[in-house]
């Protein structure tokens, strides 16, 4: 009993016995535990603390002058000091003289995540956490000046070893061991709203971290900046671990203290309402303060300057740096507790489990301005500089961070042909582009104008450009574009009735073209027994779209008439056109084509894992089609049908009106091959049956590994010319999106670029998303099966689309489409 003695004289003169409710039943582990907490309470300090706990720390009304902090503004990159404090940062971050804390102490419980808050995952394909993000910095600045910059973590009692041993199983994600280091901050008991101390269990005091201003008497006790790299340096940068956009030591920002020579500058953001929850800075009798949200005055919070901004608008951002001889100074004051009430779980009286509400008190870092004399808010753009994630859900979570940190990181990509088109679609493309890829993506496309009027101006060469650089660079997203009709000739006034740009891309490419309905849970198939989506494969060369046609006069007789190469003729008759003028149209086509079109749909399926169905009619056409089954046939013997035996499918040959009677008693989840004509007319019947013609990709793989992507839909005039009238338009971008989204993961995986389809498969599953909860475009809006239907125009739906994207942590949807 002797050994503790002290200690039951402590609770007893504080008036805090119940800490001792359980002493005799502790063994000497949970005693010696328990004691040793309570002898380092300062027992004094909690009763002024509780004395104190319901008054504000900042009070207007106590008196003191209260004016607007001094502001430097972080410079734009074409201001003459962005030069200027850039090259001295990066100068004194090459000579050692800057070093870095972060305040790390806290645990990830309010994200969902059991850990240390720093190796929380962001959620994003790379799977970096919160600490990997925050190196990303520090290893741009080794990049930049070859000097490793050492990094503090402060930790916590909870969090420090799984924080240690984090960064351990991680090789310290590639970073000199000896440059990252780890030191606790102190813990402070809670106390209950009547005054006593809580436990957390019969042996353990229920503390909570001292606040992030616990970093100046961690500091003092644990010497950091009196040995080694801490002692060297002339900076110290501070940061809180959980702002995603911090760039750690951020050159301008260390340039900008050397170059104005202020003790330190705190980086701020301007509020963006009166009542925004964040803590502003003003100068109270000269020193700088945060004053926080609860505590701000009303006629504080609404005052306004003569341009219209806000006087105190100025909010703290978490991250400062000071002057290292400053902040040494400062290590001895002593800065005032906020207090929070908070519910905690601890154990009552009897050690069962209760919840309750309890104060808590924190320091706060910037209060040491009140003893550092030369603070300047160093104010930044708050949409590039900060991301912090703190909520599951809603406002600073991981999903806004995920979003504000992929518009200042954007996605690197390599190039893809463009083509624009026509018509409404040319106004959906445009809209994509601005909306949703271009503020996330540095989009790199060679751009090709499909659009009418430029084929028209350039003798349509310019589609034979496209052609060519789809070949070179191996991947293109295609707008719809008008194929000009009599009609469309008299319309825009054309030189002539260019052929159709799709067929011009598929001649020179020689490809394939596979189209698949995207599906969605709310739009049942018009055909009760589908249930996956049906592939249709077109063999898009030659036949009747490449044909030479001609009007006969009545009493002519037509030949086939074919020149060999040892110059004799081979004349076959076709048709005497005794009692009436006719047409006539000449088609062929080539078995390298054929036999390319077959092995891409073997591919395919084998690929896609599904079976492949082929379809024609060598019945009548013993020479034409029949070629064609036996193109396949082979091929699949020769070298498919082991693998598809392997694979578990099945190739299967049917005559294409069995084939279509088939189709339409299946549950789906094939790929059918379809002759040029076939495909072109199945593949709307399939995309009508699945939902909606604007619900249908489409793509052309060449055989030599090119790959064109695009809407199956047309340039839908009807909306354009309510459009043009300015009238709202429900168009569904969908296709033309993932028009887009096909093009930029294939360019993605060709390139290794994880990010990007990262990227792409969010917009996927965001378009998809946003339809299944219901918003949808008035095409949708008809046949969807959802109660709570929100018929959005074209604007609307891409709004919808843009809030979901990073909704969803990257594991939740990757692959999923
Ligand atoms: P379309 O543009 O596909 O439009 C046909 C109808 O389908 C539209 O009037 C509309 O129905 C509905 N629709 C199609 N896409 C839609 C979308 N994204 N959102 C909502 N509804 C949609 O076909 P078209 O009118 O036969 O052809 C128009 C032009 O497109 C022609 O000049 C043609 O040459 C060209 N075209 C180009 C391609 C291509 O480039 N790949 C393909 C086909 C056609 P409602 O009017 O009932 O709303
Ligand atoms: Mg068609």
């Amino acid at each position: 009993m002797d050994r503790y003695s002290d200690i039951f004289e402590t609770v007893s003169t504080h008036s805090q016995k119940g800490l001792l409710a359980f002493w005799d039943r502790l063994d000497e582990a949970g005693k010696e535990k328990l004691a040793e907490q309570i002898r380092s309470v300062d027992f004094v300090k909690m009763e002024e603390l509780y004395s104190r706990a319901e008054k504000p720390v900042f009070n207007e009304n106590a008196g003191g002058d209260i004016r607007p902090i001094e502001v430097i503004c972080a410079p734009g990159k074409n201001s003459p000091e962005y030069d200027i404090y850039e090259k001295a940062g990066l100068e004194v971050v090459k000579k050692g003289e800057v070093i870095a804390i972060t305040l790390a102490g806290g645990q990830g419980s309010r994200l969902g995540h059991d850990g240390p808050k720093g190796t929380y995952n962001v959620g994003f394909a790379n799977g970096k956490t919160i600490f990997e993000i925050q190196l990303d910095g520090l290893f741009r600045l080794y990049e930049k000046t070859g000097t490793y910059v050492h990094w503090y973590l402060m930790t916590s009692d909870t969090n420090h070893e799984d924080t240690v041993g984090f960064f351990r199983e991680h090789g310290f994600f590639g970073y000199p061991e000896d440059k990252i280091s780890f030191f606790k901050q102190n813990m402070i008991p809670v106390v209950g709203k009547d005054g006593s101390m809580l436990l957390r269990a019969p042996s353990e005091l229920f503390t909570a971290p001292d606040g992030n201003g616990g970093i100046l008497s961690a500091l003092k006790s644990t010497g950091i900046l009196e040995e080694g790299d801490g002692a060297a340096a002339k900076y110290v940068f501070v940061n809180n671990v959980d702002n995603i956009l911090n760039f750690m030591c951020d050159p301008l920002f260390v340039g900008a203290i050397e170059v104005t020579g202020r003790d330190c500058l705190t980086k701020t953001f301007m509020k963006r309402s009166a009542t925004e929850k964040a803590g502003v800075y003003c100068l109270k009798d000269g020193k700088a303060k945060v004053v926080e949200y609860t505590e701000v005055p009303e006629d504080m919070a609404n005052a306004k300057n003569p341009d219209g901004s806000f006087m105190y608008g100025d909010a703290n951002a978490g991250i400062y740096v000071f002057k290292s001889d400053s902040l040494k100074k400062a290590l001895d004051s002593d800065i005032p507790f906020h207090t929070y009430v908070k519910k905690v779980k601890c154990i009552d009286s009897v050690g069962h489990e209760i919840e309750t509400e309890a104060y808590k008190f924190e320091m706060f870092l910037f209060d040491v301005f009140g003893v550092i004399g030369d603070v300047a808010a160093y104010r930044v753009d708050r949409d590039r500089e900060f991301a912090p994630v703190k909520n599951r859900t809603g406002n600073d979570s991981a999903a806004t961070a995920r979003e504000l940190y992929r518009r200042v990181h954007k996605i690197g990509m390599g190039t893809i042909v463009e083509m624009d088109g026509d018509e409404m679609t040319r106004v959906v493309w445009q809209k994509i582009k601005e909306k949703i890829l271009e503020p996330y993506v540095v989009l790199n496309t060679e751009y090709y104008d499909l659009g009418i009027m430029n084929r028209d101006a350039t003798d349509d060469k310019v589609t034979v450009e496209a052609a060519n650089a789809i070949k070179r660079l191996g991947v293109g997203v295609k707008c719809a574009t008008i194929t000009p009709n009599a009609a469309r000739v008299e319309e825009y006034g054309l030189k002539k009735m260019w052929r159709s740009p799709n067929a011009t891309l598929r001649g020179i490419l020689d490809g394939t073209v596979f189209r698949k309905p995207i599906t969605v849970d709310v739009i049942e198939p018009m055909v009760r027994s589908w249930k996956k989506p049906i592939v249709i494969a077109r063999h898009a060369f030659g036949d009747v779209y490449a044909a030479a046609e001609t009007v006969v006069e009545k009493g002519a007789k037509a030949f086939l008439n074919i020149v060999k190469t040892d110059g004799t003729a081979e004349i076959i008759p076709v048709h005497e056109f005794e009692n009436s003028c006719g047409v006539l149209s000449g088609y062929f086509n080539e078995f390298d084509s054929i036999r390319n079109f077959a092995l891409s749909c073997f591919e395919y399926a084998l690929e896609a894992g599904i079976d492949l169905w082929f379809s024609c009619k060598d019945t009548v056409s013993k020479t034409y089609e029949a070629s064609f089954r036996k193109i396949f046939d082979t091929l699949y013997e020769e070298k498919y049908r082991e693998k598809f035996e392997k694979a578990g499918i099945t190739y299967f040959y049917t005559l294409v009106d069995d084939a279509i009677s088939r189709v339409m008693k299946s549950e789906g989840g094939f790929c059918w091959a379809c002759r040029n004509y076939d495909g072109d007319v199945f593949s709307d019947m399939l995309a009508s049956g699945f939902g909606s013609l604007s619900m249908m990709t489409s793509v052309l793989v060449s055989p030599d590994g090119c790959f064109e992507f695009e809407a199956a839909h047309g340039t839908v005039p009807r909306h354009y010319k309510k459009y043009l009238a300015g009238e709202p338009t429900s168009t569904n971008p969908i296709a033309t999106l993932f028009a887009w989204t096909g093009a930029l993961k294939k360019r993605g995986s060709l390139d290794g670029n994880a990010d990007l389809v990262e990227f792409a498969e969010r917009v996927e599953n965001a378009a998809i998303s946003a339809v299944n909860e219901g918003i949808m475009t008035g095409d949708l809006a008809s046949i969807a099966k959802c109660d709570n239907i929100v018929r959005v125009d074209l604007d609307g739906f891409l709004d919808a689309v843009k809030e979901r994207i990073f909704t969803l942590p990257y594991a939740e949807i990757g692959g999923k489409n």
